[in-house]
């Protein structure tokens, strides 16, 4: 067998363009372009690449970007301060922090204090708690892009047996809660599982975000399942790879997502989306 390669890159432009036409049908309606505010305290190079990616996909679908570039110095109080006032800002629909935050600032605090209806990374407690009841209204974008990815692809969850490896806050968690909202029986690994491949081995759906090179290999995977590699990596040799070793897994798997071109670019996707969908729930 060899595997159908999901075309992240695909799905993501087709958001992309549907988001771009509502955006157009708002401003024909007299309505503004929804604003987001895109939040970077310091310098961390991969924080920088994602941010000006985020940016870019703002300009094209026509979203006013209203960018926050803050020095690594900047202390929790400045942060939080800044947070209050987006909030207050009528002009301002979505609020992104751009994870991780120097050490000195507590991300959970950060999160937390962005106003749940703004929070299109869909990552504050009282959104992930919507989830969890099966109430969503901002979901964590990664795991819906996997959701959004799995249902154009025409792939049905309900009764299937599914496997998380990562239980993280934003990718492994919300995850687990999507799956079992779709009806699948879900099981949750993380770097204390005792005997990891006996519970991928089981998995007709497997979704991969652990943060390990190429980790979970082809003999793992249970003949014809659908596997989801979230992770990205960088190796030596400039190359980026996922969690799960593409090669050997695709000669087993049904259906299976590249590293890059898979999860990746659904997840910039789905923000715009939540950003969208919080500029419409707010009325504006
Ligand atoms: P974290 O480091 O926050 O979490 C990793 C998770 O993997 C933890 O739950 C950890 O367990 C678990 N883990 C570690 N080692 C093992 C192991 N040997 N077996 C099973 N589980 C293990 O990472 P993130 O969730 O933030 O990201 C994971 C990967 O996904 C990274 O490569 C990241 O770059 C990528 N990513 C990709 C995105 C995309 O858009 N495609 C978006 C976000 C992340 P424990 O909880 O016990 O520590």
């Amino acid at each position: 067998m060899s595997a159908t390669i999901i075309d992240g890159n695909a799905a993501a432009k087709e958001m992309r363009r549907d988001i771009e036409a509502r955006v157009g049908a708002r401003l024909q309606a007299g309505k503004r372009a929804p604003g987001l505010a895109v939040v970077l305290v310091g310098l961390n190079p991969a924080s920088q690449v994602y941010v000006s990616h985020k940016r870019k996909d703002c300009a094209e679908v026509g979203f006013r970007d209203l960018a926050y570039d803050l020095p690594e110095s900047t202390s929790e109080a400045e942060l939080l301060a800044l947070i209050d006032r987006l909030n207050e800002d009528p002009e301002v629909d979505g609020i992104l922090v751009q994870l991780p935050l120097p050490g000195h600032i507590h991300a959970e605090k950060v999160i937390e204090r962005i106003r749940a209806d703004k929070d299109v990374d869909g990552f504050h407690p009282y959104n992930v708690g919507r989830l969890a009841l099966r109430m969503p209204l901002l979901r964590p974008c990664t795991p819906r892009g996997v959701m959004v990815l799995l249902e154009r692809s025409g792939i049905a969850l309900a009764g299937k047996e599914a496997v998380v490896v990562g239980a993280s806050n934003i990718v492994g968690r919300p995850m687990a809660l999507e799956l079992l909202a779709a009806g699948c029986t879900v099981t949750v690994t993380h770097s204390r599982t005792q005997d990891l491949e006996s519970h991928i081995r089981r998995a007709e759906v497997l979704v991969v975000a652990v943060g390990r090179p190429e980790m979970i290999r082809g003999e793992w995977i249970r003949p014809g399942a659908v596997v989801v590699d979230v992770g990205i990596n960088r190796r030596e040799d400039g190359r980026l790879v996922g969690d799960v070793h593409f090669d050997s897994a695709k000669a087993v798997a049904s259906a299976i997502t590249p590293v890059p071109g898979g999860v990746g670019p659904m997840t910039r996707a789905l923000l715009l989306q939540n950003t969208l969908e919080a500029t419409e729930l707010r009325g504006v």
